[in-house]
C-alpha cells in the first residue's frame, strides 16, 4: 500500500465531473489497490473521508470513516454529535435526500489545508452505491455520517464545500477554530 498525493484547490481534477466504473471494473487489482491506497492516505492525513479526485483519479469512489473516539488523541475527541463514522468505500454513490431536515455544522477537506467552515446539509440520506467487492448497497445515514457521505460524494461532481456554504462569515483558519470555536482537527 502506498500513501497517495492529494489535490489541493485550484488542481482542475477538483473540478471535473468524476466517471462512473463498469461493476465489472470494481473488482480488478487496479481499483481494489486504489481504495487500499486511499484507506491508507486518509489514515495518514487523519480525514475522515477521501474521494477518488483528491488522489487524482477521475472515478466515482470515495471511502470514508474512523475507528471509535477512545483511539483518538486528545485533540480529536470533540465532534459534531459524537458519533463514530463507519469504515466504508463506496463506487458509484447516489444520495436520496430522506427528511427535508438541514443542519449547519463545520466541515474541512484534506484539498483546502487548514480551513474550516460551516456548510449545511440535508440531515437524512440514504445513499446507494457499489461496495468494494461490486455488491450493490443502501445504506441509510443520518447527522456527521451524513454529512460526510454528502461532502464526499459532491468531490465526485466538482463540487467543494466553500461552494455549500450560504454566506464565507464562518471561515476559519485551522488555528483560530482551535482556539476559537473547537478542538476538532479533522479533515476531509
Ligand atoms: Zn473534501
Amino acid at each position: 500500500m502506498s500513501i497517495l498525493k492529494i489535490a489541493r484547490m485550484g488542481h482542475p481534477v477538483l473540478r471535473a465531473k468524476a466517471r462512473s466504473l463498469h461493476p465489472s471494473e470494481i473488482r480488478t487489482p487496479k481499483i481494489q489497490q486504489l481504495i487500499d491506497d486511499m484507506f491508507e492516505t486518509m489514515k495518514e492525513y487523519q480525514g475522515v473521508g477521501l474521494a477518488a479526485p483528491q488522489v487524482h483519479e477521475g472515478l466515482r469512489i470515495f471511502v470514508a470513516g474512523f475507528p471509535p473516539r477512545k483511539d483518538l488523541d486528545e485533540d480529536e475527541e470533540d465532534d459534531d454529535d459524537g458519533e463514530d463514522v463507519p469504515l466504508m468505500a463506496l463506487v458509484n454513490p447516489e444520495i436520496e435526500i430522506a427528511s427535508r431536515e438541514v443542519f449547519e455544522d463545520w466541515e474541512g477537506c484534506l484539498s483546502i489545508p487548514d480551513i474550516r467552515g460551516r456548510v449545511p446539509r440535508a440531515r437524512q440520506i440514504v445513499v446507494r452505491a457499489f461496495d468494494r467487492t461490486g455488491r450493490k448497497i443502501e445504506l441509510p445515514a443520518s447527522g456527521f455520517t451524513a454529512r460526510v457521505i454528502q461532502h464526499e460524494t459532491d468531490h465526485l461532481d466538482g463540487v467543494l464545500f466553500f461552494d455549500r456554504m450560504k454566506s464565507f462569515q464562518s471561515l476559519t483558519f485551522l488555528d483560530e477554530y482551535g482556539r476559537y470555536w473547537s478542538g476538532h482537527s479533522r479533515q476531509d
